[in-house]
């Protein structure tokens, strides 16, 4: 009887988790360095969502864990420390959702080939996260984009993202 997970798949489930772990790196990067910049509502909404990057890499683990894999946690790699404004964090938070959301369909591809039909049923939940935190990225970049220079507007801007749980 073949395993739920092959060699191969498991691998790639890992490396996603690594990939997973190093957003919640950039995004805590992000952060503090929104925090610095005198922005602490970013502060706070990067903080939230380097916590569900975090809770991405579990959802992983506990996966390959159930389909009796192995967990192998690799070193993650070090993350940019500053952005020149709000709206740089955001443009980079835009492109790094695209390459995850890359990744994600790649391990679909490979699910798929594999016939794995657990690893599909699994990642079916990352490819409409995805769609969410694309869409987010997209219009927060938007509404940076539009209040450029208007101090005022900055300063409400920032505030609504404060209260983000
Ligand atoms: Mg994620």
């Amino acid at each position: 009887m073949r395993t739920i997970l092959n060699a191969q798949m498991g691998t790639a489930l890992n490396k996603q988790v690594n990939a997973e772990m190093w957003s919640a790196y950039l995004y805590l990067s992000m952060s503090y360095d929104m925090k610095i910049k005198g922005f602490p509502g970013m502060a706070n909404w990067f903080a939230a969502q380097a916590k569900e990057e975090f809770e991405h890499a579990q959802r992983i683990m506990s996966f390959i864990v159930a389909a009796d894999g192995k967990v192998k946690l690799e070193p993650i790699a070090e993350v940019q420390q500053e952005w020149n404004s709000p709206k740089d964090a955001f443009a980079d938070t835009l492109m790094h959702e695209k390459i995850v959301t890359e990744k994600i369909h790649e391990l679909m591809d490979m699910a798929v080939e594999a016939k794995d039909y657990a690893t599909q049923n699994m990642l079916n939940w990352f490819i409409n996260e995805q769609v969410e935190e694309e869409d987010t990225a997209r219009e927060l970049l938007a509404a940076l984009e539009a209040i450029e220079g208007d101090k005022a507007a900055m300063y409400m801007f920032d505030s609504k993202l404060g209260k983000r749980e």
